[in-house]
């Protein structure tokens, strides 16, 4: 049954992987869905045109998220076009992995600049109109990296845990407006992003996730399926791992 019907989604990150897969269950569980991508211009289409088959209002913008005045541009489109927003999906990111002896200073702020500035760039332009909403919704989609740390990866799990610390801060900030903020974890997801890991990063995550897989972006987008309902009201500021295990 339908559970987001007649909600305004914005998904960041929406042509492809994760977050493709959350736009695609939103849209069928019949929310209108604003699509941000970065440079995939097809990709996206294809999401809108996937989308529109669930009978819902779809459609793409090119914004890099890292960019203050391009996501205020964007988002005033998006107010425009829909109206309303009632749930943003931060979603959109990057991997630049190497160790840090040889991590660049570019390696480190671009990672920081998308994934950790993108987000609140986004919250920033959208807490308004959530605050509007009687049933505001932020999901920020962290990784497991930012409760674990992983090697290669210091740039990443420093932006990822710091949308940790960001998520319970607006969850505070907002709880008074009734617009929930929450975090999702994942694990090992099969995406493009994983898919260019080294083979070594890959057997270490076949051998150490308790459900011996990788997750789908599928699991993850169910998962954000039922934060962003009316189900999840009485759900804010939390951190929800989904990783086969592997963190516990
Ligand atoms: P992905 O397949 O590589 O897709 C990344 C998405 O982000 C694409 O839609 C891409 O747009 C968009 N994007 C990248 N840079 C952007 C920018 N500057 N501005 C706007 N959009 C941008 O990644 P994924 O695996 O689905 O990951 C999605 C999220 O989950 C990320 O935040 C990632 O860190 C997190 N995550 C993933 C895993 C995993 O195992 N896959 C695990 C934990 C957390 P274009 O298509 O236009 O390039």
């Amino acid at each position: 049954m339908p559970t987001l019907t007649d909600k305004t989604a914005v998904i960041t990150g929406a042509s492809r992987g994760i977050g493709k897969s959350i736009a695609l269950h939103f849209a069928e569980n019949g929310a209108d869905i604003a699509i941000i991508y970065s440079s995939n211009e097809n990709s996206a289409n294809e999401v809108k045109t996937e989308a529109e088959k669930y009978g819902i209002k779809a459609k793409t913008y090119k914004c890099n998220v890292a960019d203050f005045a391009e996501v205020k541009t964007v988002c005033d489109g998006i107010i425009q076009d829909f109206g309303k927003i009632d749930i943003l999906v931060n979603n959109a990111g990057i991997i630049r992995d190497t160790l840090l002896l040889r991590m660049s200073e570019e390696d480190f702020d671009e990672v920081i600049d998308v994934n950790l500035k993108g987000a609140f760039n986004f919250i920033k332009q959208l807490s308004r109109p959530l605050m509007k909403s009687s049933c505001g919704r932020i999901i920020n989609i962290s990784s497991v990296s930012g409760l674990m740390g992983n090697p290669g990866q210091a740039n990443y799990s420093a932006a990822k845990a710091g949308m940790l610390g960001m998520t319970k801060t607006i969850a505070r900030e907002l709880a008074g407006k009734k617009v929930t903020c929450n975090a999702i974890a994942p694990g090992f997801i099969e995406t493009d992003m994983t898919a260019s890991l080294p083979q070594a990063a890959k057997d270490f995550a076949d051998r150490s996730i308790p459900l011996k897989r990788m997750g789908t972006p599928d699991e993850v987008a169910n998962l954000a399926v039922f934060l962003a309902s009316d189900m999840a009201a009485y759900i804010t500021g939390e951190i929800i791992r989904i990783d086969g295990g592997l963190s516990m």
